[in-house]
């Protein structure tokens, strides 16, 4: 990776806030793929200034499906969950940029369709709160975690 140059180190006064650059993994969901938001969904991303730095289209098997979902397993969606990602094909992701997980997550709007924010993903698309077209990685730890449970280190722009 290219060194941080000095005015994003905190040199320059007017950035001293600036957050550490870090990558998150999002998932456009079937949901988004059948309704052909996929262009919408990694536009706003792209136009944003997030940096797209892997992606790829992919059918999730059972086992991928299970291990990402691994914290909801006994919950009472857990099965219907696993069905829906499985359903059909998901295009799977990396981003980068300073903040990326929190940024994300904003722009994809809450869970509960009723609270997603109109200018969010799910606030603009969606009704139904697990057909919700978009997953994002919820910390930094999380995020690490799927980025290398969906991807070969291969896979990522160095
Ligand atoms: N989900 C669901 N029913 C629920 C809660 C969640 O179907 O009552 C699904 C939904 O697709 C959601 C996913 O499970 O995106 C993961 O849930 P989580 O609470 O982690 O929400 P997210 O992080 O996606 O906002
Ligand atoms: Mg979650």
């Amino acid at each position: 990776r290219e060194p941080v140059p000095a005015n994003r180190r905190g040199v320059d006064k007017t950035r001293a806030e600036e957050a550490p650059v870090e990558r998150t993994f999002v998932m456009v969901k079937p949901d988004g793929v059948e309704r052909g938001l996929v262009g919408e969904i990694i536009g706003r991303f792209e136009r944003r200034g997030l940096r797209i730095v892997g992606l790829k289209m992919l059918t999730p098997d059972r086992a991928l499906a299970e291990r990402h979902y691994a914290v909801h397993a006994g919950k009472p969606f857990y099965d219907e969950l696993v069905e829906f990602i499985t359903s059909g094909p998901v295009v799977a992701m990396a981003l980068e940029a300073p903040d990326a997980v929190k940024i994300v997550r904003q722009m994809m709007g809450a869970l509960k369709p009723l609270d997603a924010a109109p200018g969010t993903i799910r606030g603009d698309f969606t009704v139904d709160v697990q057909k919700n077209l978009v997953h994002g990685s919820d910390a930094p730890d999380t995020a690490a975690a799927e980025l290398a449970l969906w991807f070969s280190e291969g896979e990522l722009l160095r």
